[in-house]
């Protein structure tokens, strides 16, 4: 189904077909975790569904109301892995989105046009605001490895952040003028065949997050890319979308998408993989983004299905072992499963490719931390969501928290350096290998 303009009543009518499969059932309640905190119907999927079909039947006008249950919605997907009736939950917020699109501030969406769908304006951007960070991020002792982002008048969204984070990840120029060819044929045609990791070509996607403020974590994935001799390629990416898609912006996801296939038209690589397991689940909207041409469509279809992010690439593409458990000095770990990692992910075993971490149980390791960009919009929900994790997390007696996530690894910082927590959170991939 496409996203786009309400002016459109064919896809209306899709939403409405769409809409009409939810049986109100409820199993998906219990899973939801804004219906868990708030107990209002109106915060379940089911509610929001309910008040989505009564937009689109004209039966209600409160738009207010409708913006207010869907920026609620945290985006974690549980509501449609639990559903029987197999509802596209998450596409059909995201087309509800884009045809009824928040009222938003204009500095936003001049970062989300001017900055996040231009990536050389965002390099110039960060390279101007990275000596102003250490003015704008208060180091704090007592809470780790963050900084408080300071805030006039301690407003409730600010956060702790990491340090002034590390150059961002060093780019290459589009494609090679060798491995430059034409369309999607030419992608998928000239590469030896996938299985053995030395013939292996990725272009990597470390998305916002593990490019510029866990910069750490995108150079633990190329170290990994390195240490399996599979070379990987890093143009200059716009952002993957996600935010423009919450917002409704569809010109913003319009200009991020077409900068993107300009630097995968003629890229030969295997696969795409990216950093973050809600970055490798854009691409597979791409293709309905409007105002792209048939070759664009074809070229978005072709690399939604070689879209994979690096748990599963590590995993089930490079088939890692987990190694033994470590002799010596051991590190009492748990491990917090990030919800839109793919369910055949393992990630207990991510976490023994670190030897030295002994695992500790966690109650509702698969529980939401409450992060991602619901947590810079509703703050204090957010907030009151992570707060059970973390006390979990303590009561587990862990030292380090290992993820599979970096906006998991953010909210985890955060809600830990609120409480003066001195137990430091990883990505899996910054531990790999480490003894
Ligand atoms: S995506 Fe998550 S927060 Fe949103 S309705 Fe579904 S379960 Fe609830
Ligand atoms: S589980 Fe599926 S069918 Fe049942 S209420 Fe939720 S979305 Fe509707």
């Amino acid at each position: 189904m496409k996203l786009g303009s309400r002016k459109n009543s064919t896809r209306l009518r899709q939403l409405k077909t769409l809409l009409a499969r939810c049986n109100r059932c409820g199993l998906c309640q219990p899973v939801c975790p804004s219906f868990i905190h708030s107990r209002h119907e109106g915060d379940s999927p089911r509610g929001r569904l309910a008040l989505l079909t009564a937009f689109c039947q004209g039966q209600l006008h409160d738009m207010a109301a409708l913006h207010t249950c869907l920026r609620r919605c945290l985006d974690c997907g549980r509501c449609q892995r639990a559903c029987p009736a197999g509802l596209p939950v998450l596409q059909i917020f995201a087309v509800a989105r884009s045809f009824f699109p928040a009222p938003r501030p204009r500095w936003q969406r001049l970062v989300l046009r001017g900055l996040l769908a231009r990536p050389q304006r965002m390099e110039v951007a960060w390279r101007l605001l990275r000596p102003l960070l250490p003015l704008l991020l208060h180091r704090d002792g007592a809470a780790g490895q963050t900084a408080r982002l300071y805030w006039p008048g301690k407003r409730p969204g600010a956060r702790y952040l990491p340090l002034p984070p590390a150059a961002p990840l060093p780019k290459q120029p589009k494609v090679q003028a060798e491995t430059a060819v034409q369309g999607v044929a030419a992608a998928s045609s000239d590469l030896a065949p996938v299985g053995r990791a030395s013939a292996m070509r990725v272009a990597f996607f470390p998305g916002c997050l593990a490019d510029r403020i866990l910069p750490e974590l995108g150079r633990a994935c190329l170290a990994i890319f390195a240490q399996h001799q599979v070379e990987a390629i890093l143009p200059h990416w716009a952002c993957c979308g996600a935010p423009a898609l919450r917002t409704g912006d569809m010109r913003a996801m319009q200009r991020m998408v077409s900068h993107n296939l300009q630097q995968l038209a003629g890229l030969t690589a295997h696969w795409l993989v990216t950093a973050c397991p809600a970055c490798a689940e854009h691409p597979g909207l791409w293709s309905e983004v409007p105002g792209l041409d048939s070759s664009q469509q074809a070229l978005a279809r072709y690399w939604a299905g070689r879209t994979v992010e690096m748990s599963t690439f590590v995993q089930h593409i490079l088939k890692v072992e987990p190694l033994p458990p470590s002799t010596g000095a051991v590190l009492p770990t748990v491990c917090h499963q990030p919800c839109r990692l793919p369910k055949n992910v393992d990630m207990s075993a991510l976490i023994r490719l670190a030897p030295q971490q002994e695992i500790l149980p966690l109650r509702e390791a698969d529980a939401c931390c409450g992060g991602g960009l619901f947590s810079l919009e509703e703050p204090a929900l957010s907030q009151r969501i992570g707060q059970r994790k973390r006390d979990f997390i303590v009561a587990s007696g862990a030292r380090r928290v290992v993820t599979g996530c970096p906006a998991c690894v953010l909210q985890l910082r955060d809600l830990l350096a609120r409480n003066r927590d001195r137990i430091e959170v990883r990505h899996w991939a910054e531990t790999y290998g480490s003894e």
